[in-house]
């Protein structure tokens, strides 16, 4: 993952270490002397991640967040905080200033990679979901806001009773904790739902890193954020956990703001995936599906299909075949509108079902289908659509024991060579107006000319 992190640190050896240290994880890093120089990069570049440091002399640290965290331009921009080991007041103070983590000086390096890959794949959501919402970042940070839930379902699997009462105790007033010894019991209680799992890597009575296994391997549990808990003196088992896929990491002693910020971040992450994941689902089926038919409707056609032709290698063949219900007003007219929308849905049912699968079929209109036929001459389509035709016209639709029937009409164009697909379309449509024409019931060829 290439992202930019803006290192902010008044002493210059600090920051060549801090600089040193991400360059050699291949990250692209800016920095800055002072705050007013790290506020002034902030709005001019595009930066993912800022590493704050909390005591500066001018506009401190803790400032610096504030100012980040209240611009329009730079509030979606996670922050860690760089603060000396012992000093709790000024995690939380920093936290306060809005920020999204912090480390501690000296910095060491296993912490603070995995604070920011962290932080990072945050990032990355937060700006799908800003892409996705094709709004200003003032006018998603409301809707940003809104998704975050400031209490998650979160499920502690440990061996040990004590410690995971103290745990819960921790996270007790702003969440929903559940407490589990049994890491099979603890797969049941994930599968059902929850938003976070809180894991101990070391413990006597199970192996922590098989459960993490195990839920990345099961569908329903893959994205669940794991946030496992180790100790200093196990870093190999806690490098391996995140081979597991494991989220983000904390060494016991478990000091409770440090637990806070690590357990909202991920929420955060996940509340702004699932929102992104049913917003898509959602347009995906709202803007491309025919709620009549189920087939894929002109905007899926045109955004999905055409280019999909279009790219299409020169020499490639394919055919599309054009299809308009036959004298439909007259269908609506006699037997009422609900009764054509049976008939549509018979028709439609009947293309699909007739063509083969790795022809496309869309509701391009009212009454007119578009069939994408890849790998096929215009004489195979032909052979196809006039089989299809017949039998519409020779099956009636039974409604209410009366036999109705239809007819349709098809225009068939075969892709040339370095035709656009717009043009090959067009093709299509007049073959069709030329079975129209010719009495309907029928399937014309576009001549096949060369594009000019
Ligand atoms: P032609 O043989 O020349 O195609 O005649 P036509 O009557 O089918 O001509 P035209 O394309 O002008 O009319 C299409 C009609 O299809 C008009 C409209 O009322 C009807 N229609 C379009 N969409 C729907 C729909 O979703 N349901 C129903 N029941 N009718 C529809
Ligand atoms: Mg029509
Ligand atoms: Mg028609």
């Amino acid at each position: 993952m290439s992202a930019r992190i803006l290192v902010v640190d008044d002493l210059a050896p600090n920051r060549h270490l801090l600089e040193a240290k991400l360059r050699s994880e291949y990250y692209d890093v800016v920095s800055a002397a002072n705050g007013q120089e790290a506020l002034n990069i902030a709005e001019r570049e595009s930066i993912d991640l800022v590493l704050l440091d909390a005591i500066m002399p001018g506009i401190n640290g803790f400032d610096v967040c504030k100012k980040l965290k209240s611009d329009p331009h730079t509030w979606h921009i996670p922050v860690v905080m760089v603060t000396a080991l012992e000093e709790t007041s000024d995690r939380i103070r920093g936290l306060e200033a809005g920020a999204d983590d912090f480390i501690s000086k000296p910095v060491d390096d296993f912490n603070m990679m995995a604070r920011v890959r962290s932080l990072l794949r945050l990032k990355m959501i937060t700006d799908q979901l800003l892409t996705h919402t094709g709004q200003s970042l003032e006018d998603s940070r409301q809707m940003i806001e809104g998704i975050e839930k400031s209490h998650g379902k979160i499920l502690i699997v440990d061996d040990h009773q004590g410690r995971m009462e103290r745990m819960a105790a921790q996270l007790l007033p702003k969440h929903e904790v559940s407490l589990q010894m049994d890491p099979r019991q603890a797969i049941v209680e994930s599968r059902a739902g929850i938003d976070l799992l809180i894991v101990s890597l070391v413990s006597d009575k199970f192996d922590g890193l098989r459960l993490c296994a195990r839920l990345r391997s099961d569908e329903k549990t893959r994205d669940l954020p794991i946030l496992a808990i180790g100790e200093a003196s196990e870093e190999a088992r806690m490098v391996r956990a995140y081979d597991v896929g494991i989220n983000d990491t904390l060494m016991r002693p478990v000091e409770t703001q440090e637990l806070l910020a690590r357990v909202a971040t991920q929420l955060k992450r996940k509340f702004y995936a699932d929102s992104l994941r049913d917003n898509f689902n959602e347009n995906l089926e709202m803007v491309v599906s025919d709620p009549l038919t189920g087939l894929g409707n002109r905007r899926y056609f045109d955004r999905s299909i055409m280019p999909l032709l279009e790219q299409a290698k020169s020499g490639e063949t394919f055919s599309l075949v054009m299809f308009d219900v036959d004298h439909f007003k007259r269908v609506n007219d006699i037997l009422g509108h609900d009764t054509g929308d049976v008939i549509l849905k018979e028709i439609a049912a009947r293309l699909v079902t007739n063509f083969r699968s790795i022809d496309i079929v869309s509701r391009y209109g009212g009454e007119e289908f578009v069939v994408a036929m890849p790998d096929t001459n215009a004489d195979a389509a032909k052979i196809a659509a006039d089989r299809i035709r017949a039998l519409i016209s020779g099956t009636p639709v039974y409604l209410d024991g009366q036999a109705l029937s239809v007819s349709v009409s098809a225009g068939i164009s075969q892709s040339l060579p370095g035709e656009s697909a717009r043009d090959m379309f067009k093709r299509a449509d007049e073959a069709l107006y030329k079975a129209k024409l010719a009495g309907r019931n029928r399937v014309e060829l576009a001549p096949i000319k060369q594009a000019a």
